[in-house]
């Protein structure tokens, strides 16, 4: 597809921003290319600068769980921004979204906030504020936003069961900070109880993924959740669930609906972001009323934003919520489950080694051949000429995929038979092209 107007925007937009993205997964490092400019969305679909159709698996990279520009969705925004933008005092939406959120999830208190990033560095400032301690716990592989402390991958040199101080992962972030994170590998059950063994007795919290889709979709072992969770309350930390990504995306109750609420146990704090803003920057962490009382202006542990719970977000956010009804995670669930189907078949039948994991309606191919990924080791080792050639093939016929082979796929409820129908026709050539 001729896209001379994309690459002139880009050519542009490098001219006066770092490579020319305001987020950089969006700048197609990692595939090659232009990417592409778009002009409008509608349901299933992107528009770009060009007038190019493709249909869209990457949804704003998941909060678009209704589709583009959903009429009602539209209506409240458009009703809100009619009202006002922004007050800075309390408004009648940001209560309204809160109960929906306590409605759907375990937390009992919950604060809003504008990204994912901002609800989960504040849910480790407030689990350091309640609990005295320092050291925060993650895995390789999961990503919280770009809150110094948890871009941490592991060293080498203190490597026992893949235990290590977190190293920074970019220039920027101290080296005293990163120190505060232990990363573990992912699913490993062993290395976390060396860790709480180890220095326990100094960990605030321990914060996953509540699913993790940043390395691809790499759903947890039945009952590692519950275990963390276990572990956590052992020890006196806190356990943080990050559900940014899950959260009202894989059910109505998120990640937690498919494990806590069937197993019986709940996060002390959870965040989330993305749908619950239904396109429009919100977000959220929330919890134990008694750790969400040390929060300002209750407790002492400071946390504020200008643009929290902004009226037109929460419009957007609660009109959302209020539409995802079983009924529209039913058909997103039954659309990736078709895609996801019609794509292994396509690489099977090309000889293409790939693994296929799914977490609800969240999915990710990953082009390996490893019999599954359970780990972020497992993840790196894929073969991403493979995935770069069938990104492309994909785009020129018309899909618009993730450009990274470490990102989950997503759907909406707006993707119907026609939308679905175009990417199954463009599979077989794509598998093709990367085999
Ligand atoms: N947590 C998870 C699980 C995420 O997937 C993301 C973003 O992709 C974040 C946190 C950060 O959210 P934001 O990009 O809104 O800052």
């Amino acid at each position: 597809m001729p896209h001379p107007e994309s690459d002139a925007w880009f050519a542009r937009a490098r001219a006066v921003t770092p490579g020319g993205v305001n987020s950089p997964v969006r700048a197609f490092a990692a595939v090659g290319g232009t990417p592409r400019f778009m002009a409008s969305g509608q349901g299933a679909w992107l528009r770009d600068v060009d007038g190019n159709e493709y249909v869209d698996l990457v949804c704003s990279w998941g909060p678009m769980l209704l589709g583009h520009a959903h009429p009602e969705v539209v209506a409240a925004v458009t009703a809100a921004v009619a009202r006002g933008t922004s007050y800075g005092t309390p408004t009648t939406t940001e209560v309204e979204l809160a109960e929906e959120i306590l409605g759907r999830t375990p937390v009992e208190r919950v604060r809003l906030v504008s990204s994912g990033t901002e609800a989960t560095m504040s849910a480790i400032r407030l689990a350091r504020g309640f609990t005295g301690r320092d050291l925060v716990v993650k895995f390789a592989g999961c990503y919280h936003g770009h809150v110094d402390s948890l871009l941490a991958s592991a060293g080498s040199g203190l490597a026992t069961l893949g235990i290590s101080l977190g190293v920074s992962t970019t220039p920027g972030v101290p080296e005293s900070s990163a120190a505060q994170t232990i990363v573990l590998p992912y699913n490993d059950r062993a290395a976390v109880e060396a860790a709480f063994a180890e220095h326990g007795d100094r960990i605030a919290c321990l914060v996953t993924e509540a699913s993790p889709g940043n390395m691809g979709v790499v759903p947890p072992a039945a009952g590692f959740n519950a275990f963390l969770a276990e572990t956590c309350r052992r020890h006196g930390a806190l356990f943080v669930s990050d559900e940014v990504m899950t959260g009202f995306r894989v059910s109505r109750q998120g990640q937690w609906g498919l494990d806590g609420a069937v197993e019986g146990w709940t996060p002390d704090l959870m965040t989330f972001g993305k749908v619950m803003g239904g396109g429009f920057p919100a977000a959220a962490f929330g919890g134990r009323a008694d750790v969400m009382a040390m929060l300002s202006p209750e407790g002492p542990v400071y946390q504020a934003g200008t643009l929290s719970g902004n009226p037109v977000a929460t419009a957007a956010g609660l009109a959302t919520l209020r539409l995802a009804t079983d009924e529209v995670y039913a058909r997103v669930d039954e659309v990736a489950g078709t895609i996801a189907a019609e794509a292994a078949k396509a690489l099977t039948a090309a000889g293409v080694p790939h693994v296929l994991q799914a977490n609800g309606n969240m999915f990710s191919i990953f082009f390996t051949d490893a019999p599954a990924v359970t780990d972020y080791a497992t993840a790196a080792g894929q073969d991403t000429g493979a995935f770069k050639a069938f990104f492309h093939a994909m785009l020129d016929r018309g899909v618009y995929l993730p450009p990274s082979a470490f990102e989950a796929w997503f759907c909406s409820s707006a993707h119907d038979d026609r939308a679905v129908q175009q990417v199954l026709d463009a599979l077989p050539a794509a598998a093709e092209a990367a085999a």
